[in-house]
């Protein structure tokens, strides 16, 4: 079985990649030296119907399905992409920029596991325990799929989000329309092929690989999606909600990001230094709970800045398919632009840049960095915190580190941004991390350590970081809807309540 035999077409319909009727073509550009990996034709408003066509006719047949056939289905899914694992990363790697052993060790592995997890999950669905609660009837609770899934992806892991998005949505029994942004959409057709080799049916998994104005906004309005399912910038997010409550839908969004590291003075440096460099450069910042803003209390601040600047001097840049390859690119050139942008304005408003602020040059491997989306890791200081590079995403390998002094002030800063996806505190003292966990207004909080996740627990934001839960059990409460069933015990015709509608109480003259 071939996974990657793109030339067929662009849209996964049904259970097969077909061409679509779009004309448009897209690029699919390595931003590693600017060359075309594929050449795909974005799916046009047509495609999108057809695929939801396809993902109404599979509905009944797939949300009837047993939860050991679903589970069954999804567990050789978890082994066809391990089976695969080295053309997946391979892929993901040439679209995205991503070093390979970024996509090796993290994308695809974690991929495979999140499939593993939903076989399972998909055997634990429940509602709640029955009772007779008004003494006249045995209530029950059924969790019930949703129907056909819209899901709207981002381009940072396009092979994770599309395993975020259709695994708990096919766990529950939905099916889904699946639209990976239009910079990255290989490995999501891989996935989709990947799915109709597992058994899961004609229509449940289908990928539409369009713009986000046209495909995707069609997606998220069409009648015949009766859910949407986001993971994008917060704008957009605000976007896609005001269309899809137009048509009542349920929304799922899981936006941006600006994630706090908090150092404390009894912190271990090392190990701080050491995690901040990491969480500030993982997929090359282009990771929603990167580490973006470095709060260290005074004591430590000067040798954390010093430490981190010489970290960030040793990392690797080069080819992202050399293993030694710690950065590759960002995603593209448009993308590496915006991002210096922020560090310019910084610059010119008179923060510092203790370092990068540049493309480089040459890599480790004597890559030719200016022929690529390449950014240095920057190291930005002196920033206040109403400035843009402290409030605003960047998505880039720049992290800003800014001095606090109580612990109360520190906390209060971490907090002072519209995001709250993802947090971090580093500290020895029991007391200072329970209140950090307590306080810290994110939908996930790190103590001594930022940027792990685990199939089991869920992952998404407050705040302008969007509502609902990826990944985990928690994710299947966002793709079910509960039903209350009441079933009347007495078995008499006329039952105690009629008597607040017509008549008077059994006895009363
Ligand atoms: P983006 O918002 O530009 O695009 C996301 C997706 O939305 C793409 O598929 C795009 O084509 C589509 N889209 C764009 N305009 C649309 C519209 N008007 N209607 C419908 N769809 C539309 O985001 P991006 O640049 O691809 O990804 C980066 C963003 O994603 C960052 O903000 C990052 O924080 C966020 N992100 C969040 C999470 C999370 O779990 N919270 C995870 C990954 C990425």
């Amino acid at each position: 079985m071939k996974l990657t035999d793109f030339a067929t077409g662009a849209q996964y319909i049904g259970g097969r990649a077909v061409p679509g009727t779009g004309m448009e073509p897209f690029d699919v550009v390595n931003p590693a030296d600017g060359s075309t990996v594929e050449q795909v034709r974005l799916a046009s408003t047509a495609d999108v119907d057809d695929a939801v066509a396809a993902a109404t006719a599979a509905l009944p047949e797939w949300s009837a399905a047993s939860p050991a056939t679903r589970s069954a289905a999804l567990l050789k899914l978890s082994a066809i992409l391990d089976q695969h694992a080295a053309d997946f990363a391979a892929v993901e790697t040439a679209q995205t920029g991503k070093p390979i052993k970024l996509s090796t060790e993290f994308d695809v592995p974690g991929t495979v596991d999140n499939a593993a997890f939903f076989a399972g999950a998909a055997r634990q669905l429940e509602g709640k325990a029955a009772a007779e609660y008004s003494g006249d009837h045995t209530s029950y609770v059924r969790r019930e799929a949703i129907g056909v899934i819209g899901s709207i992806a981002p381009w940072n892991y396009p092979l994770q989000m599309a395993a975020w998005k259709v695994l708990p949505a096919v766990a529950a029994g939905n099916t889904v329309v699946l639209k990976p942004a239009e910079l990255t959409p290989l490995t999501s057709l891989m996935f989709a092929r990947a799915c109709t080799a597992a058994g899961l049916p004609d229509g449940v998994v289908n990928v539409v690989t369009g713009a986000g104005r046209g495909a995707g906004e069609h997606l998220v309005s069409h009648p015949g999606v009766a859910m949407v399912s986001f993971t994008g910038s917060t704008p957009v997010g605000k976007r896609v909600a005001e269309l899809a409550t137009a048509t009542v839908k349920r929304i799922h969004l899981e936006l941006g990001g600006k994630a706090p590291f908090v150092v404390f003075d009894d912190a271990d440096l090392s190990a701080a230094v050491q995690g901040v460099v990491a969480a500030a450069l993982i997929n090359a910042g282009q990771d929603c709970t990167a580490a973006t803003r470095a709060y260290v209390q005074r004591r430590h601040y000067d040798d954390f800045v010093a430490g981190v600047a010489e970290l960030f001097a040793a990392v690797r840049l080069g080819d992202p398919r050399n293993p030694r390859t710690d950065l590759g690119p960002l995603v593209s050139f448009a993308h590496r632009d915006r991002v210096a942008g922020f560090v310019e304005r910084a610059r010119a408003q008179g923060a510092t840049v203790v370092t990068g602020g540049a493309r480089g040059a040459v890599g480790h491997d004597g890559t030719d960095l200016t022929r690529g989306a390449y950014y240095l890791p920057t190291l930005i200081t002196g920033a206040p915190q109403h400035s843009e590079v402290v409030q605003g995403e960047i998505f880039g390998p720049v992290l800003v580190v800014l001095p606090f002094d109580s612990d109360e002030e520190g906390l209060r800063l971490a907090n002072d941004t519209p995001y709250g996806l993802a947090a971090s505190a580093w500290t020895r003292d029991v007391h200072r991390s329970l209140r950090a966990t307590r306080e810290l207004a994110a939908g996930c909080v790190w103590i001594n350590d930022h940027i792990p996740i685990v199939s089991e627990m869920p992952h998404g934001g407050f705040r302008a970081s969007g509502y609902g839960k990826d990944m985990s059990q928690y994710s299947l409460d966002e793709y079910t809807q509960v039903k209350h069933v009441m079933y009347d015990t007495t078995a008499v015709a006329r039952k105690d309540w009629h008597r607040t509608v017509f008549g008077d109480r059994a006895g009363v003259v």
